[in-house]
């Protein structure tokens, strides 16, 4: 897929990265200290699985400990290498800098391919990658808290977190020692739907400015608006199905593993869904055509393109012939450093992967903080601020009951207003926020410095000189 001249996924990193030092007045063995990958721990473990034993290989790298505890995923996949996690590892500390979230940058992978075993075998599998990690501190809540990535879930959080416990059994937090957790097991409300739903925000923050939208080429809300979305896994569909649900966008285009499906009126991402977890792809579906080159999709036209999927699917082969003048990166890395510089000549507005996806890292602060302090969010306040607003609306009732213009609260009003929030409510509220504040940063920095074209480098720019700053309060 890629040309000769192509440069690996670390090297588009770093090219990103120096673009933007460049531009900062920093001392040079800082920008050095801050770029570099800290250590990278390399596994090969064994486990008998149908009567044989089979090696794995898995990672976990640790880019920058200028706050602790590092952060980032684990993903399961046969393609998983040194170079790879290295360089997720080394967006994970650019991403938590402007989400401000108080972590350093890491990331695990493991190379299995997670379709060709069996639920109780991955459990076997996990428990042994995970002990491995947990014995080197590379597993643990003040120090390196991993999360699911591509490949993982809920389910091998669980087991991870579990193992945890079985090796710490007096540790009062073990829990805060992986995010992502099922809300049954020490989890919180809506960290599946986390990074779709900071995806979705992000993209309603970028439609409140019309100066931004313009160099886009667009106007108007997201209502209308054709989406093009590149794989239907937890990011995508999540992004897809509030897009389209909640915003009136239509998303005209699905690309998956087998192809894609098409429908200018809008996909259903439900019945979609569904007919994916039934046939294992998009052939066949009922609500759009079917294209069996599904990458060709990539260069239809559309309004906002959401890469979603794989690292490097955009690339010096086939950015000249995109079209859409919004892409919001989804997934990490999946515009390479030259397809990022053809496009932006082109004037595509990107939306980069540190901004885009960093609502799962935000919803994984979230919910370490509630290990950590042992209590669901909300469970204090919830009920009190039912009554305090009880007393509002019933002093209204009385007030109106009392003068001569007859006005009533509508029971809708009644019942939103009276509902105090849950967790769930308070940790979109708090991811809408993270993701609006990491915007605006960005932004300042786009439309008030002259040399910045861009919003990676804005992105850059932001986080390199909070990761600065850390260091140098160190004394660094
Ligand atoms: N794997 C996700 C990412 O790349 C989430 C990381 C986390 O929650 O720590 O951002």
């Amino acid at each position: 897929m890629h040309t000769a001249n192509e440069p690996s996924f670390r090297q588009s990193v770093d090219m990103m990265f120096n673009r933007a030092a460049s531009m900062m007045e920093l001392p040079p063995g800082l920008k050095e200290k801050i770029r570099v990958c800290n250590a990278t721990y390399t596994v090969r473990f064994g486990v008998r699985l149908r009567g044989e034993l089979h090696t794995f290989t898995g990672y976990r790298s640790v880019h920058s400990e200028h706050m602790e505890p590092v952060k980032g995923g684990i993903r399961y996949a046969m393609a998983v290498n040194q170079d790879e996690v290295e360089a997720l590892a080394a967006l994970m500390t650019f991403k938590c800098a402007l989400v401000e979230a108080p972590f350093g940058g890491s990331k695990g992978g493991l190379c299995v391919d997670p379709r060709a075993w069996e639920p109780h075998e991955l459990e076997q599998i996990t428990r042994r990658f995970a002990y491995e990690l947990i014995k080197r501190d590379l597993i643990h809540p003040a120090q390196n808290v991993p999360a699911p990535d591509m490949g993982t879930g809920e389910r091998e959080m669980a087991w991870i977190a579990d193992q945890f416990r079985r090796m710490n059994t007096t540790d009062i937090n073990s829990a805060a020692c992986v995010t992502g957790k099922p809300p049954h097991a020490g989890g919180i409300q809506g960290r599946t739907e986390a990074t779709g739903r900071g995806v979705q925000y992000a993209l309603q923050e970028f439609f409140r400015h019309a100066e931004d939208m313009k160099k886009a080429g667009l106007d108007g809300s997201l209502e209308g608006k054709r989406v093009i979305v590149q794989g239907l896994g937890n990011v995508g569909y999540h992004a897809a199905k509030f897009l389209s649900e909640e915003d009136g966008a239509l998303v005209t285009g699905v690309i998956e593993r087998d192809g894609a499906t098409i429908n200018e009126q809008g996909l259903n991402i439900e019945l979609l869904k569904l007919h994916i977890a039934e046939t294992g792809g998009v052939r066949g579906f009922e609500g759009g055509a079917f294209v069996e080159n599904g990458a060709e999709v990539l260069e239809y036209s559309c309004d906002i393109l959401v890469p979603a999927a794989l690292e490097g699917v955009i690339n010096m082969t086939n950015a000249a012939r995109i079209k859409a003048p919004l892409i919001i990166e989804a997934a990490n890395g999946p515009v390479t450093a030259g397809a990022d510089e053809i496009l932006r000549k082109a004037g595509c507005v990107i939306i980069p992967d540190m901004y885009a996806n960093a609502g799962g890292v935000t919803v994984s602060y979230f919910e370490w903080v509630k290990n950590l302090s042992h209590i669901r969010f909300g469970r204090m306040q919830r009920r009190q601020e039912e009554a305090r607003h009880l007393i509002l609306v019933n002093e209204l009732e009385r007030l109106s009951a009392s003068t001569d213009v007859k006005w009533t609260l509508s029971d809708d009003f009644k019942a939103k207003y009276l509902r105090g929030a849950g967790e769930l409510e308070l940790v979109r509220s708090g991811l809408d926020d993270t993701m609006r504040g990491a915007y605006q940063a960005m932004r300042e920095v786009w439309h008030q410095r002259q040399d910045v074209e861009d919003l990676r480098v804005a992105a850059y720019l932001v986080s390199i000189g909070r990761v600065a700053h850390a260091y140098q309060s160190k004394g660094l």
